[in-house]
């Protein structure tokens, strides 16, 4: 399983600390072998060899330059980070990313050799409108990406279920991992309201190899308690 923490804009430096201290130790203790990802604020990033890999929530798809209020390439490998998220809602409804836009990034950090964590999802209103409107807004947010990239990672999470406490039903979960799953043979994730009480049923489900995980991550405990519950699932 790969579980990932996506802290958003929360957390100081010192608080991330704290909280990889008490995820790594975990992992190490209980010998975790499912990948654990954790997304830092860009102000906690530091270099330091961990058992757990650190990702950036985004970064503009350059070496440096003029591109005011961006992190580049440049930034990153100062941390030795390797690892992005691109395409995640957020970034796509609250900061106006266009598909142009995220393919780009998407080409970019492949061509660098990036864990790209690719997030797809659909507002409510597209569900509502059935599987055909469905399909197709999610088949647009694959233009311009190569499903075949080796170190891509899917993350399904529907717009609906970020942040509301709301998740799909279990059917609707797998329906859209069977249709990420006949385009590609990259892990895939689900994201949305993910959290201790539904994580082992949602990672139990066919074709979910793992979670993205919001609010519900920012509790180190309650991370913990997730990263067990996959662990667990491998000895049933
Ligand atoms: C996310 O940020 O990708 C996410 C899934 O958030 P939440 O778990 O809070 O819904």
């Amino acid at each position: 399983m790969i579980l990932c923490a996506n802290f958003k804009a929360n957390k100081t430096r010192q608080e991330t600390r704290a909280y990889l201290a008490v995820v790594e130790s975990f992992v190490s203790a209980n010998t975790i072998d499912d990948t654990v990802i954790v997304f830092p604020p860009f102000t906690a990033l530091e270099r330091m060899s961990r058992n757990v890999l650190i990702g950036v929530q985004n970064a503009y798809p350059a070496q440096n330059g003029a591109y005011t209020g961006e992190i580049t390439l440049e930034q990153l490998e100062e941390f030795g980070v390797k690892t992005i998220l691109i395409g995640h809602s957020e970034r796509r409804h609250v900061l106006g990313e266009t598909q142009e836009q995220i393919a780009a990034k998407f080409r970019f950090f492949a061509q660098q050799g990036f864990v790209i964590i690719y997030c797809v999802g659909e507002p409510l209103a597209v569900r509502e409108q059935g599987d055909e409107a469905l399909m197709s807004y999610i088949d647009a947010q694959f233009e311009g990406i190569d499903c075949n990239y080796a170190d891509l990672i899917i993350a399904y999470e529907p717009v609906w279920a970020i942040g509301t406490g709301l998740t799909p039903i279990s059917q609707q979960i797998v329906e859209m991992h069977a249709a990420l799953r006949a385009k590609t043979q990259a892990p895939l994730l689900y994201g949305g309201s993910v959290k201790v009480d539904n994580a082992r049923s949602i990672m139990e489900l066919d074709n979910v190899d793992g979670v993205l995980v919001g609010s519900a991550s920012l509790s180190a405990n309650d991370f913990c308690e997730m990263i067990a519950q996959a662990a667990e699932l491998k000895n049933v």
